[in-house]
């Protein structure tokens, strides 16, 4: 996915008596069935201008609290939909995506 459709996807930019900048976080309902949360990480002035908001945006997507990369396949995906890891090999160690995981065997 690039840049463009992670924030179409997972960041919303509401303007009203302030310019509320919001990110989906994934809250797993079952093992399988998740909802996206809008959570509101950003208040800036109605004044802020358009390039500070899509400045602090680009911030949010580097922000791995946010967003992270598999460390096997290189994904970026919402940190929700990732799993840490610690697993006996140092390469079966870190943040992966749901199908690398399964590689090493991990069940969803
Ligand atoms: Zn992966």
């Amino acid at each position: 996915m690039s840049d463009k459709e992670f924030i179409k996807k997972y960041i919303k930019v509401e303007r009203a008596k302030y310019i509320s900048i919001y990110i989906a976080e994934v809250s797993w309902t079952s093992v399988d069935n998740y909802e996206l949360e809008w959570t509101c990480i950003k208040k800036k002035r109605i004044s802020t201008s358009t390039e500070e908001i899509e400045s602090i945006i680009n911030d949010i997507l580097k922000n791995e609290k946010y967003f992270s990369r598999c460390q096997k396949c290189n994904k970026r995906d919402l940190a929700g939909f990732m799993n840490s890891i610690k697993g006996h090999k140092t390469e079966n160690s870190g943040i992966f995506c749901h199908s690398c995981l399964s590689t090493f065997g991990y069940q969803f």
